[in-house]
Formats: structure tokens, sequence, C-alpha cells
């Protein structure tokens, strides 16, 4: 059996082995020209912690060894279901029994005046993290557009590089969709004491200018931030394109069942690019647990992804956050501990006895009993009054 991978990030490159381990012919294409590598870990890289090499995930010697054929800088252009091939961007031909879209995402570009001067960078790859690396060298002042989890370890990343970074956020507090507004506050005050960032938020961003390259950012109030680089970080959008010009049913992601199965069943799609059971996903577990279903659909054996709720820690060292499940449901009882004084902060909420979103801020220990609890959907009454305290104490009462 000859499949085809098409894209070499994380799901893409695990399924990839799953199937070579098994005897099947794999050729994994990916348009990055590096090899296989740790896209979670590229902050490591812009603060200069590491570098590139040491991001790799398998080296070429590793993909020989497990069979692989690995094709890197090849852009898949174009699929023809019916001949059972793939073109690439330079016009090879590959053929294929099956084929597995990995695709991932893109990083979301906004449309504004000014978005394509010399200066304007995404935050997604190895080329986007050297680029900002060269211009954070030295002093420059650097606007991050979006305070979700990507901006603020971009930002923070870019100040250990030597930036000086301000934040601009559309909501009122970062992390909106992961913190409610009492450890949002916790969260900027930290960033601001320990990475200097500077918040401007709420704030809309109307025009970047400059001539040859960046000079500011105005925002709709006409307040003017100058600046040498703009880093905008504002979201991702599942990479879908040659999956539709394929026929594929495409949503929002590639329309997927449990088994990864598109609606061609020699076609399978994992990863971001995937949409299963109308979500799509925008971590890495997910990613590989999907990658590890596609394997064993592929090779005859029964297997169903199952989503697990979605978890958030932001990955900036001495800051510990992580939110997991709803949060802030309407509908939803709340439960708060916080010591402000201490720095921590913790908020659950439950429904109907169960517990169905969680938010920890400064101590986090307790993050895989509240995944636990969210998984399982255990009923909390027996000893909800003293849930919040965390696990050694629940599970004691
Ligand atoms: C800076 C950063 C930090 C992150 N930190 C975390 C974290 O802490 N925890 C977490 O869970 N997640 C994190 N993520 C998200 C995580 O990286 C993704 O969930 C994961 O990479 C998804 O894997 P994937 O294989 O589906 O897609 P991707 O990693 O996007 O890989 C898809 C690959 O396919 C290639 N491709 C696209 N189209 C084609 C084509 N036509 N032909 C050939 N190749 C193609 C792309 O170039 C890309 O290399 C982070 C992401 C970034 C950018």
């Amino acid at each position: 059996m000859r499949v085809l991978l098409i894209g070499a990030g994380p799901a893409g490159t695990r399924c990839a082995e799953r199937l070579a381990e098994r005897g099947a012919q794999v050729v994994l294409a990916g348009a990055e020209p590096a090899l296989p590598y740790d896209r979670i870990a590229l902050g490591r890289v812009l603060s200069g912690e590491v570098e590139v090499p040491a991001l790799i995930t398998h080296d070429a010697a590793r993909l020989r060894g497990l069979g692989i054929r690995f094709l890197a800088a090849t852009r898949i252009a174009a699929i023809d279901r019916a001949a059972g091939t793939a073109t690439t961007a330079r016009g090879e031909t590959l053929a294929w029994d099956r084929a597995v879209f990995a695709t991932g995402s893109d990083a979301v570009r906004l449309r504004l005046p000014g978005v394509d001067l010399p200066g304007v960078l995404l935050y997604r790859s190895i080329a986007d993290v050297q680029a900002m690396r060269r211009m954070a060298a030295g002093g420059a002042r650097a606007v991050v557009i979006g305070g979700g989890l990507l901006g603020l370890e971009a930002a923070a990343a870019l100040s250990v590089a030597g930036a000086r970074v301000t934040v601009v956020h559309a909501l009122g507090w970062p992390m909106e969709r992961q913190l409610d507004p009492a450890a949002g506050a916790l969260l900027a005050r930290q960033l601001g004491a320990s990475r200097r960032l500077r918040f401007v938020m709420p704030a809309a961003t109307e025009a970047i200018e400059g001539d040859h390259h960046v000079r500011a950012l105005r925002l709709a109030d006409g307040t003017r931030i100058a600046c040498d680089l703009v880093v905008m970080a504002v979201g991702i959008r599942p990479s879908v394109v040659l999956a539709r010009e394929a026929g594929l049913e495409v949503n929002r992601g590639i329309v997927v069942d449990d088994a990864m199965r598109t609606n061609d069943q020699r076609i399978l799609a994992i990863g971001e690019c995937a949409e299963h059971r109308g979500q799509v996903c925008g971590l890495v577990a997910p990613a590989l647990a999907m990658a590890e279903t596609a394997a064993a659909t592929l090779l005859g054996e029964d297997r169903a992804y199952a989503a697990r709720p979605d978890t958030a820690a932001l990955k900036v060292s001495g800051i510990a956050v992580w939110s997991a499940g709803e949060i802030g449901p309407p509908d939803a009882e709340a439960v708060t501990l916080s010591d402000e004084e201490a720095g921590l902060y913790r908020r659950l909420w439950l429904r109907d006895g169960r517990l169905v979103g969680a938010l920890l801020y400064g101590d986090t220990a307790d993050a895989p009993f509240y995944l636990d609890l969210m998984a399982s959907g255990r009923p909390v009454a027996p000893f909800r009054a003293r849930l919040a305290f965390g696990s050694a104490f629940a599970e004691a009462a």
C-alpha cells in the first residue's frame, strides 16, 4: 500500500511513522524546507534559548531508518482522485493508493492597510521566527497584535530576545477564551513585571504605517504606536484549499468521520486541517491522537477518535496558568478561590453537578485532576465544598 502524507507537521509525521513501522510504503511531503520539527517549541528559538537544529524531531537518518521517503520543500499543488495521483508545485507526479491530508493551519493575516510592508510577520514556522529574531535584536520596538496564547508567547520571547514589546489586544484582558477578566488582569500584571510587556487593550487596529518598512501601528482611536516590527498573532485557519479543489467535503475543516475518513474512502484527514463532529482542533495532542487513529484505520484496525476537552497552558517560564473546558459559560455555577496577595486564583464552572470548565492561575499542579473530572463527567456533589482546593482535599473527602 502506497500512502501519501500531505504535510509534515506533527500529525503527518506521526501517521507516517506508525504506517512505516508496519511496512506501508510511505511518502511524506512537506511544504516547508525543514525536516519535521517541534512547532510548539518555536518560542525557544525566538527567545534565543536554542537554535533550529534542537527542534528537529526526525532527522534524515531516522526517516531513512523508518523507510519513509521524505520530500522537503514539496508543496502538493493538486490531487487527482480518479487517477490516484498528486502533482507537486514543481510539477512532479506522485502515485498513491491512500492519501492523508495533514496540511495543518495557516496563521491569519489581518487585511489592514500596510499589511504587506516588510517588517509585518506571522508566528507559525521556522522561517517566521528567524525573521523575527533578526529584527528583534538591538532593542527594536515590536508590536504584537493579539493577546492570545500565541501572541503572549511571541511577545515574551521577543522581549527576552531584546525587543521592547507592546501587545495590542482587541478585548479588555488577554487570553479571553481561556481566562476570565480577573485571571486576565493577573496575567497582564505579571507579564508587565517579569517581561516588561506593555498592554494596550481593548484596542482596534486600523492600519500599519510605513514607507519601505513598518514605522507605526495606528489604532482606531487615532493612537500611533511607533514600531519597527509588527507580529500578527490573531488566530489560525485550517488549510483546506487543496482538499476543496480536490472535491472533498470541506466545512471549516476537511470533514472526517470517527475513523478520520473523508467522504472519499481512500482519503483521510488529520490534525488541524480536519473537522471532526463539527470541531476543528488547534493543539498538538488531538492532532497526534488523530494521526494514531488514521494509521490504525489504514492498517485495517477498528479504532475511533474521541475528542477530549481542550486544555491550554501558556509557555512562558515563571508563569503558571492553565485552563480547560468551558470558561465562563452563562448557564453554569462558578466556584472561585482567590488569594491575590499570593498570586493564586482558581475558578471552576459546574453544570448539573458536574465540572465543565476550570481555570488555574499561579498553581497548576491540580490540572490533571480537573481534566479527569471533566472528561469522565463524574458527579462532584460528594466533595463539592472542597473541590476548589484540589485533588488531595477533594478526594480525601
Ligand atoms: C509558535 C507555536 C506554539 C504552539 N504551542 C503549542 C502548545 O504549547 N501546545 C499545543 O498543544 N499546541 C501548540 N501549538 C499548536 C501546534 O503547533 C499545532 O496544533 C500542531 O502543529 C498541529 O499539527 P498539524 O500537523 O495538524 O499541522 P501543522 O503543524 O500546521 O503542519 C502542517 C504542515 O503541512 C504543510 N503543508 C500545508 N499544505 C501543504 C501542501 N499542500 N503540501 C505539503 N505540505 C503542506 C505545512 O507547511 C506544515 O508544515 C503551537 C503552534 C505555534 C505556531
